[in-house]
């Protein structure tokens, strides 16, 4: 009998958090790794949020609670997120969770037996895969498109569309590409949901980077528009908005109150519930005015950093950036920089037992930390099926100008450096 069961030889990982060790082996050997890799904001928790979980643990806010959240926690969220979103949301439809992970795995056990049917954005966060194989569901990817910002719209839905449908998922502004959806764009998806997905079949809208967006824009979620609040599961949480990914404190809104307690019972299956005080520094964060200038100077550094590492990006040989609409990322296509460095050749010479866990752009994500110091993430790191013959990568912003700066210029070094990744290749120690 194997020690392992066969579900969890299914589940897949986040990247982010695997490279970890390799980063730290090159660091080892005295050189600056540039961290282009993270997904958090590289700023310190605002002062009034610390401030608050510090008063919240004096007060001794540090036993089990309500495994719903707290309710004054879940009336600060139903309240601000239905604001935002023209949307009247009672506190009885609000799950907290420890960050806005846990509701895309616990979705997917709610609505979906095995063999049912999960559209997710491909590239997207990796978990939305990662969970359709571990529980036996049928993953099907929606390839978003670079020259449609990748966005998508509900022509580029509707095919995908059958009536084992159950489960949609919406990520805008999105993980790893930055895109944002149109206003049109929203109303063709929701069009084409209402006309064609079985009624029980749910939307998930992970908001998480709603309040990260650029150029004046501001967030607009596809549960606003008629029919969809009954049909949308809305996650959002704290990790992004107010740089806290260390609290793990993040929500959902569910369509209907019964829908909320079956998550609530998930909860206390798992984890029981969230800590106190960090729920209470939570409510402070979404209710206090001093959160909102915090959030928008993040946002202006960000967009700072985005218009130099996408410059920067398009002015190499071999690369083409889209400039993104949010979050804090960009997703610069790199089959031309693969092309001349030889890297998909050097890909298709590999062993027959290795190329599955590789690819072109992973060969190149690898060299570039181990031999240049700069970490980034591939294009399998953000969703593996159908990723074959797409060369792009992952470099987040969420780290000083400076340093991004220096990473463009290691970029560019490596980027005429064919021997090297010959050389590193044959090496054949760090292909995956
Ligand atoms: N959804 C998306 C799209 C994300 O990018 C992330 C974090 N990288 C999460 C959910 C999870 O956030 P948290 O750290 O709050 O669990």
């Amino acid at each position: 009998m194997a020690l392992y069961s066969q579900r969890v030889q299914q589940i897949g990982t986040e990247n982010a958090f695997k490279i970890g060790p390799y980063i730290n082996e090159v660091a080892a050997t005295g050189r600056k790794v540039i961290r282009c890799n993270l997904g958090e904001p590289d700023f310190p928790l605002p002062a009034h949020i610390r401030e608050e979980v510090k008063r919240q643990l004096d007060a001794d806010m540090t036993h089990y609670v309500d495994p719903q959240g707290i309710l004054p926690l879940r009336e600060a969220i139903a309240a601000e997120m239905g604001a935002r979103r023209g949307l009247t949301v009672t506190p009885d439809r609000v799950v907290v969770f420890p960050g806005g992970k846990p509701p895309i795995g616990f979705s997917q056990e709610i609505y979906c037996d095995p063999g049912d049917e999960v559209i997710y954005p491909s590239p997207g966060f990796p978990i939305y895969e990662s969970f359709t194989n571990y529980l036996g569901l049928r993953p099907v990817p929606l390839h978003l498109d670079e020259q449609k910002g990748f966005a998508f719209n509900g022509d580029d839905l509707a095919p995908l569309i059958t009536p084992r449908t159950k489960l949609i998922i919406v990520n805008f502004p999105s993980n790893p590409t930055g895109g944002v959806a149109t206003h049109a764009q929203l109303e063709s998806i929701a069009e084409v949901i209402l006309a064609k997905a079985p009624a029980d079949a749910r939307i998930y809208a992970d908001e998480i980077y709603e309040n990260i967006l650029f150029d004046g824009n501001r967030h607009f979620s596809i549960a606003s528009l008629p029919g969809m609040a009954a049909r949308t599961i809305i996650a959002s949480g704290a990790s992004k908005s107010y740089s806290w990914t260390g609290g793990r404190v993040g929500w959902a809104v569910l369509p209907t109150a019964e829908e909320a307690l079956m998550f609530k019972t998930l909860n206390i299956n798992y984890f029981s519930c969230i800590s106190a005080y960090n729920q209470l520094g939570a409510k402070l964060a979404i209710e206090s005015p001093e959160s909102q200038p915090v959030m928008e100077r993040m946002v202006r550094a960000f967009q700072e950093r985005r218009d130099h590492v996408v410059d920067a990006l398009n002015s190499i040989d071999g690369i083409r950036c889209q400039m993104p609409k949010g979050a804090f990322y960009v997703f610069p296509n790199i089959a031309g920089l693969c092309e001349r460095l030889g890297a998909i050749e050097l890909y298709e010479r590999l062993p027959a037992d290795v190329k599955p866990r590789t690819s072109p752009s992973t060969l190149v994500q690898m060299f570039l930390l181990f031999r240049y110091g700069v970490a980034t993430l591939d294009r399998r790191a953000f969703g593996v099926i159908g990723s074959e013959g797409r060369h792009f990568l992952r470099i987040s912003v969420a780290t000083a100008l400076d340093d991004l700066k220096e990473g463009m210029e290691r970029i560019r070094a490596a980027s005429q450096d064919r021997d090297g990744l010959g050389a590193f290749v044959r090496e054949g120690r760090r292909l995956s």
